[in-house]
């Protein structure tokens, strides 16, 4: 019997995963640069805290959790997204009152969505995210978008497109709710299904519907803009104009809500369109919250944050040629000849661990054929060759791979031998004969 992967979840694997590492401790990195800590929390938690912080009416909590009754029949939800977990475990721990404020927390790890499986989207993906809590200033909420857009430049991406809009204060979304209502209420009997719940739990959830004939109707809808209070207006303009004044570019996009109902003032997303024109969509999103640390049981907090998807940005730097330099790379492929010789080999190839050499050996009897073929396979510089003879003379045959040339040395120089021709190979960072610096020791 076959036993097949769950839909919509990928394996990762040798340089893909490679790849994956790569991106994520360049955004580690960045979080770090602007003293973002690293928090992990459980993949698993209560169902209720997705209900109350991600919200009733978005599309993740209506239809696309991971819920199921556990074993003591509580209702549980693997993580749609990391936010409403970090929130939680600022409030569980007492993290407000025992940290210095702002608590700024970067995680990365597995998200679940029961969506439709289509190119970009899964339902088991990865995200990268910061949040800070604690601060009020919009220049939080810019450091949060810059950081994203650094992140972005530092894997190497070009034509970023930022879309941002405002969500205002409590008092601007009220006034816009209602506005909105009155104007679809003309149109909601023509409204697909979800609209129409929609319009009862959150008429902004409308405009973020995908339906060609609702987003015709949407399109005419009141603008969030001219809602917005004094005050949020202000904060807005604070954030477009030092966008500006740093060059970042970006565009109003009156349709923007967002799929989470937790937001209030900025959100933004980073959309991207690779140079041989893959659209993926959204790399990342985030936006400024104000009662989503209240809504749980902690105080009242406002906070900003944002999200990647890894395998947003892995698609983008694929199509790209970005990650080129993310091969395997291996110091040294040991290769006994002869099964005899395999004992010995096996002792020559730790020894090279122990002294922080990236090592494979062969552990088998294998022909010459096959064993070049698995050192070019896995990218070896070197090749330490044992066989009969060498073992009796205390000798180990050293090849460079690149330039094909070898020599016979004693095993007790083998160490210090590599050591020296990786020490020049550092300080020339050029593709030496090393071989050839054995000749002239
Ligand atoms: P969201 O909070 O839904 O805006 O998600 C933040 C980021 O996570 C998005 O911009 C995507 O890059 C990524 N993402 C969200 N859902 C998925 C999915 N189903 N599969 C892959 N990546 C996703």
């Amino acid at each position: 019997m076959n036993v097949n992967i769950v839909k919509g979840t990928h394996d990762i694997y040798d340089d893909d995963a490679r790849a994956f590492e790569y991106i994520e401790m360049v955004l580690k990195a960045v979080a770090e640069m602007y003293s973002f800590q690293q928090i992990r929390t459980p993949i698993l938690e209560y169902t209720e805290l997705f209900t109350r912080s991600v919200g009733e009416s978005s599309d993740i909590v209506r239809k696309e959790m991971y819920t199921f009754l556990d074993k003591g029949d509580r209702s549980v939800t693997l993580r749609p997204e990391l936010t409403a977990g970090v929130m939680r475990s600022i409030v569980t721990n007492k993290l407000y009152a025992t940290k210095d404020l702002p608590i700024k927390s970067y995680y990365v790890g597995p998200a679940f969505r029961y969506e439709r499986p289509q190119a970009g989207r899964y339902r088991q993906f990865n995200q990268f995210g910061i949040e800070a809590v604690g601060v009020t200033s919009p220049y939080q909420d810019l450091e949060c978008i810059m950081l994203g857009y650094d992140a972005l430049k530092l894997l190497g991406f070009k034509n970023i497109n930022l879309k941002i809009n405002s969500l205002g204060d409590q008092e601007s979304r009220n006034k816009y709710r209602e506005a909105l209502k009155e104007y679809f209420s003309k149109q909601i009997d023509n409204m697909c299904a979800d609209c129409k719940e929609r319009f009862n739990i959150n008429p902004l959830r409308i405009l973020d519907c995908k339906v060609p004939a609702d987003q015709e109707i949407a399109k005419n809808a009141p603008k969030m803009r001219d809602y917005l209070t004094p005050e949020a207006k202000k904060r807005f303009e604070t954030i477009t104009n030092t966008l500006e004044e740093y060059e970042i570019p970006y565009e109003i996009d009156d349709s923007l809500v967002r799929g989470l109902d937790y937001y209030s003032h900025i959100i933004f997303e980073f959309h991207y369109t690779t140079e041989n024109g893959l659209n993926v969509g959204a790399v990342g999103a985030g936006g400024h919250y104000d009662n989503l640390l209240s809504e749980i049981g902690g105080p009242a907090l406002s906070g900003v944050g944002l999200a990647l998807g890894i395998e947003r940005l892995y698609a983008v730097m694929k199509d790209d040629n970005l990650l080129k330099e993310e091969k395997l790379e291996t110091d040294v492929y040991v290769m006994p000849i002869g099964e005899d010789s395999i004992k010995d080999a096996f002792g020559v190839a730790q020894i090279l661990r122990a002294n922080a050499y990236k090592v494979e050996i062969c552990l088998e009897n294998k022909s010459f054929k096959q064993l070049f073929k698995r050192a070019e396979n896995i990218n070896a510089k070197l090749a330490v060759i044992i066989g009969e003879n060498e073992i009796k003379n205390n000798e180990v045959v050293l090849k460079d791979l690149h330039t094909q040339k070898q020599v016979t040395i004693p095993l007790k120089n083998l160490l210090g031998t590599l050591d020296m021709m990786f020490d020049d190979k550092e300080e020339e960072h050029d593709h030496c004969s090393c071989a050839e610096d054995i000749h002239h020791e």
